[in-house]
């Protein structure tokens, strides 16, 4: 049912309740007043609608239109999403400046993606296909990097009667499908999906396979997979933007979507300006070539920010139907967990802890349950995935407050940035005693199949390590370092390579910014390697000190800087160790 008009009867901030709406279905978009207002409904009681309104309401009061369009909020998906800057409800924000200024106009009129532009559609299906919901038809290349499928949409299957070849703009059809029944359903390169609820796929499958971001401390010790979810909890200057920033940049993702819900308008002008600014180092092209930017301006009000993580996944699941890994960082989390509370507050709902809705947790598993690794629609049997990794601003740090308990109830992936690493200098940050993988274990099988059998035994021996540490470090503060003997010193002495030559990972440095897998591999190999030929040499006799002093250690201290294409200097290292140690055995 369209065009359903009511009136607004109580307007309170982002909230309006407007009567007469009984015929509309619940999330319908709606506008509002002659300023066309885009609000959708969030609560229907008998013929009243509570509609959240992604617009600013000043100056609306009683009395004016409400006119519901009888669809949800939706996403235009076709060519032109990659590169583009979106806000919460998919307004192009250039656009919208070119049209209204630098201050948002109400109601302005803006669609999501370029309708004249001409894109050349290659064809890749032929006439006499029979083709289902996900099959190709043809392809455009959005750029130099990314090749868009234009694929069959849901709902969609039968036999291709006319296909073209050429440039066309998004609303032309370029593809005709005769279905079962004798229709002949025109296609365009433009498809409309509802972002609240998740796009159609074959098969979720489990996540076995590791999503690299070259970041140590993330590969070795905290995985996450492709299709996984993770969280980051970053207190101010932890180093939770340089985290985002290397993780799009390096992750093993083809495409990001990052989805920024700054709460100050500044912290989303860093966003704007900077995302744009990074290069893509595999290319070394801009990272925008394969970047969807979704970022809620401070001149827009919270239920745009609400509305923003669903269309952020909504454009993941889309190049994940085509077979990509997709990435999508939301940051941050809590800042859309406060629009949520603000809406439910403005519906006079029984708060819960803190202010919060009963259903916050409910939401977030929402979120985080669209992500996952996939066997897309279609015939092709391909698979995609979308990562999702949340950023979480706890205010003060403090990780019991709602947010962060209903967010750890569902991510597997916990990597906790620390303030007080970062007041150390210790970067990247994240608390290796505090964070965790529950996908460690089920990649084991792919890290023995792809990086031999030691490396699980490697970082498993690291990792004990630094806990060994963290207890004897208690005895060392209350009796010094001199109570210890000289095995604990050996212990002490490995966490602090494992720590500082190991997990410290310098972004900014051209070299250490980056290390495969492969070269994780030979810098622990080397690490632990020196633990247990010191156990040995301190087994025979020889005093700590010699052990602790060795020349080598510097080396391998600096084995982070040896580049990938000279990986063969690590059995030099290793050839220098077994020297050395032996030297001293005697
Ligand atoms: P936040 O976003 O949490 O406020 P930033 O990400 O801006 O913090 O980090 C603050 C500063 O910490 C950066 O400007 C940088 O100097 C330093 N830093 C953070 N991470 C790293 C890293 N991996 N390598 C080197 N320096 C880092």
């Amino acid at each position: 049912m369209s065009n359903v008009s009511g009136k607004v009867i109580k307007v309170s901030g982002p909230l309006i309740v407007a009567g007469g709406m009984g015929e509309c279905k619940m999330f319908d978009v709606v506008r509002v007043s002659k300023s066309h207002l885009i609000g959708e409904i969030i609560e229907l009681r008998g013929d009243k609608a509570s509609i959240q309104v992604y617009e600013e309401t000043g100056g609306i009061g009683p009395g004016e239109e409400v006119i519901s369009t009888g669809m949800p909020l939706s996403v235009e998906l076709g060519p032109g999403l990659i590169e583009s800057i979106f806000d919460g409800i998919q307004r192009p924000l250039n656009a919208l400046r070119e049209k209204s200024g630098d201050r948002i106009g109400r109601g302005v009129e803006v669609r999501a993606l370029d309708h004249e532009k001409k894109w050349k559609f290659n064809p890749t299906a032929k006439v006499g296909d029979v083709l289902i919901p996900g099959d190709e038809v043809g392809f455009v290349q959005e750029n130099n990097l990314i090749r868009h499928s234009i694929m069959v949409p849901v709902g969609v299957s039968g036999k291709l009667t006319a296909i073209a070849d050429g440039e066309y703009t998004i609303d032309e059809v370029v593809a005709k499908i005769k279905t079962d029944d004798g229709k002949e359903i025109p296609l365009t390169m433009v498809q409309k999906c509802s972002v609240r609820k998740g796009r159609p796929y074959h098969e979720k499958l489990a996540p076995d396979m590791p999503m690299v971001t070259g970041q140590r401390v993330i590969d070795t010790f905290f995985p996450i997979t492709k299709g996984g979810v993770a969280a980051v909890p970053g207190p101010f200057g932890s180093g939770k933007t340089v985290v985002q920033h290397q993780l799009a940049k390096w992750a093993d993702a083809d495409i990001i979507v990052y989805v920024g819900c700054g709460e100050r308008g500044n912290e989303m002008t860093d966003v704007l300006n900077e995302f744009p600014e990074l290069t893509d180092p595999k290319t070394g092209e801009p990272l925008m070539k394969r970047t969807v930017l979704i970022a809620n301006t401070s001149d827009m009000p919270v239920a745009a920010r609400e509305a923003s993580i669903y269309t952020g996944i909504t454009i993941a699941e889309y190049f994940r139907d085509m077979g990509y890994n997709v990435a999508i960082m939301a940051d941050s989390t809590s800042r859309w967990a406060e629009a949520l509370r603000e809406m439910s507050g403005r519906l006079e709902e029984m708060p819960g802890e803190e202010g919060y809705p009963a259903y916050l947790s409910s939401r977030l598993a929402e979120f985080y349950e669209r992500a996952g690794i996939v066997k897309v629609l279609g015939s092709s049997g391909k698979t995609g995935s979308v990562t999702a990794i949340g950023a979480v601003s706890p205010p003060g740090g403090d990780l019991s407050e709602p947010v962060s308990q209903a967010t750890l109830r569902i991510v597997k992936v916990f990597w906790g940035l620390s303030a007080s690493l970062a007041y150390k200098r210790h970067f990247p940050a994240i608390d290796w005693l505090q964070s965790y993988s529950l996908y460690a274990d089920r990649l084991a099988d792919w890290y023995d199949d792809k990086l031999g059998k030691e490396w699980n035994a490697l970082r498993r021996k690291a990792m004990s390590i630094l806990q060994e540490e963290a207890t004897l470090d208690e005895i060392v503060r209350l009796v010094g370092m001199d109570a210890l003997g000289a095995k604990d010193r050996l212990t002490m002495e490995t966490a602090k390579t494992v720590r500082e030559d190991y997990l410290h990972q310098n972004a900014f440095h051209e070299i250490d910014t980056y290390a495969s897998l492969n070269k994780q591999l030979r810098m622990l190999k080397l690490i632990i390697s020196f633990y247990e030929l010191g156990q040995d040499a301190l087994i025979k006799g020889v005093d700590i000190e010699d052990v602790i002093t060795l020349d080598v250690r510097e080396k391998i201290g600096r084995a982070k800087y040896i580049e990938e294409k000279d990986i063969a200097r690590f059995d030099e290292i290793d050839k220098e160790l077994k020297k050395e140690i032996s030297d001293l055995i005697g």
